[in-house]
């Protein structure tokens, strides 16, 4: 067989080739709609490829982003990776701080963002001396006539100078590729460096029918932002099979996304719960439907059984619980149900729906207890979850103290779950947020789906509480609903004979808002920090 290395050019010259009047639609940040075909994008990553080697990037050099879901975003992610460079995005949700630890981290030269992001890549750049040149995703037009920004240029101007007419190098297919930080739930930021050849084996694993199952005929509307994870794989996997993409810029309320999938006939789309919930009330309330979307990946937290539902049954949308890391690629498993599962009554269904899933090709895991011991796969044993594979990682970027993997050369996720004799895995917990109880583990996750089940609650999250005998104790802390009254006692009752009763927590309190990470998710060391020195009484 002929040794073709895998590289990411090869999707969009695939998808220029054989799909090129395929639509790449997005919403920009300065207004207004975008459309174009792939056989343009292949033209302009070129061009940007051809201005960056001008700017002088070369193999391995960091090419920060700050921006949306849009196509110069996806033009990037080409351009950079295509020429052998590292297309670093970065999350403009995170805090000041962690945004000049992470650009200085990873050394960035050059920094392309969007105009939302002008007044924080002020803040930003006199704290980031790698960078020797700020680029603004946008029109001269959109140019501000001042700005200390050292070299500020406009994107457009920089890709009006090239011709396009650009040779991709055939590059090593393990050649670094894109570069993203996790979130820092539970640390610093830690950056994840992908390859050509990683990415490609994922994004051929994300297509498979138990997975994404998209292909030609597919709209696929990335929710997820292109800075959470390569949008969880999208921009690689829509050139791939030749998918139209549609991408949201910066309007992510549901009124704006709804208008979109109807406007652009979606068929797909992937996001985390919260984006979900927040467009699930948007259909309640006007009584909606979708015409063409029929089914979405919901992943990245824990998705609650009630919000699976809704989509499910009142929605008519075949919605896949998926779970998976920045170090994973991200994409770990999918809950899709096997042949055998099919006749099986609707809740025994949904049991097995709600779990995180099986994994895809390319993944393997298991489960070990304390001692690194292998767990039974009953569904019912616990312990940290390891998983290896050609698109998990080995390490992290510049780190200095090596110890990711295990031993035996598995990488340790930081989450707790079981798997059950098909090989459906459930995280019951993160490690970092088990709740010690007398020696045995109570799932702060479990407790947290029962908590939201209940009609007055919004959001809740469980965390640990020093207990004298116990040693730990789970403490629920729940916001109410707008206009919905519950106390704390009629909140506990409701757990009776849901959960073993020594898993009901010994105390309630009411918040107006949880604190969360910049991918939404829950952050427990703040809430930690909170609750620090609580006294159960
Ligand atoms: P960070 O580790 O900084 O939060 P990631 O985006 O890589 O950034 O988060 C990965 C973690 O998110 C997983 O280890 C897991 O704890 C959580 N997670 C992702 N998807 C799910 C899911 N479907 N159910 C439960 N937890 C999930």
């Amino acid at each position: 067989m002929m040794p073709t290395p895998l590289r990411i050019a090869g999707l969009i010259e695939h998808a220029a080739k054989w799909h090129a009047d395929t639509e790449i639609v997005s919403r920009l940040p300065e207004g207004g709609l975008h459309r174009y075909t792939y056989a343009a994008a292949h033209h302009r990553a070129k061009q940007l490829a051809q201005a960056l080697i001008k700017l002088g990037i070369t193999d391995g050099d960091r090419v920060g982003t700050l921006a949306w879901n849009t196509h110069r975003h996806f033009e990037l992610y080409y351009g950079v990776s295509g020429l052998g460079a590292v297309c670093h995005t970065i999350n403009p949700r995170l805090f000041v701080e962690q945004l000049i630890y992470i650009i200085n981290h990873a050394q960035d030269r050059l920094l392309f963002f969007d105009l939302t992001f002008l007044p924080l890549v002020e803040k930003l750049a006199p704290h980031c001396p790698t960078v020797e040149k700020w680029v603004l995703l946008t029109g001269p037009e959109h140019l501000p006539a001042a700005s200390a920004l050292p070299g500020l240029t406009d994107y457009e101007s920089l890709l009006a100078a090239e011709t396009g007419d650009y040779e991709w190098p055939v590059l090593d297919e393990n050649t670094a590729s894109s570069l993203c930080y996790t979130s820092g739930t539970t640390d610093e930021p830690k950056g994840v460096l992908y390859s050509h050849r990683s990415t490609l084996l994922h994004s051929y694993a994300a297509s498979l029918p138990d997975c994404f199952n998209c292909g030609a005929r597919d709209v696929i509307l990335a929710v997820v932002p292109m800075f959470h994870v390569n949008a969880w794989g999208i921009p690689y996997l829509a050139p791939l099979n030749g998918c139209k993409l549609v991408l949201p810029g910066p309007a992510l309320d549901a009124a704006s996304l709804y208008e979109l999938f109807e406007s652009e006939k979606v068929t797909f789309s992937a996001g985390v719960p919260t984006i979900w919930f927040g467009l699930l009330t948007f259909m309640r309330e006007g009584k909606r439907r979708f015409s063409t979307l029929r089914k979405m990946i919901v992943g990245g937290a824990s998705c609650p059984p009630a919000l699976l539902r809704a989509f499910d049954e009142e929605l008519g949308i075949e919605i896949r619980h998926a779970w998976g890391m920045s170090e994973t690629s991200p994409l770990g498993t999918v809950s899709t149900l096997k042949g055998k599962h099919l006749e099986l009554p609707e809740d025994a269904k949904f049991f097995l729906k709600i779990k995180q899933g099986r994994v895809i090709f390319g993944v393997d895991m298991e489960i070990v207890d304390e001692a690194g011991q292998p767990l039974p796969h009953d569904g019912v044993a616990f312990g940290d979850l390891l998983v290896r594979g050609p698109f998990i990682a080995s390490d992290y970027f510049g780190s200095v103290q090596p110890g990711a993997l295990t031993a035996s050369g598995w990488f340790k996720t930081g989450d707790v779950a079981t798997i059950d004799p098909d090989g459906f895995m459930n995280i019951t917990d993160r490690s970092k947020d088990v709740i010690k109880s007398g020696g045995e583990w109570i799932s702060s996750i479990d407790l947290e789906n029962l908590a939201i089940a209940h009609p007055a609650i919004a959001e809740a999250a469980v965390i640990g509480v020093p207990h004298p005998k116990w040693s730990e104790r789970p403490l629920l802390v729940a916001v109410r609903k707008p206009g919905f009254e519950v106390s704390a006692e009629e909140l506990l009752a409701f757990f009776d004979g849901k959960i073993a009763t020594w898993w009901r927590p010994d105390a309630v309190e009411f918040v107006t808002q949880l604190p969360h990470t910049a991918t939404g998710k829950l952050l427990k060391t703040q809430l930690r920090k909170d609750f620090a020195g609580y006294e159960l009484g």
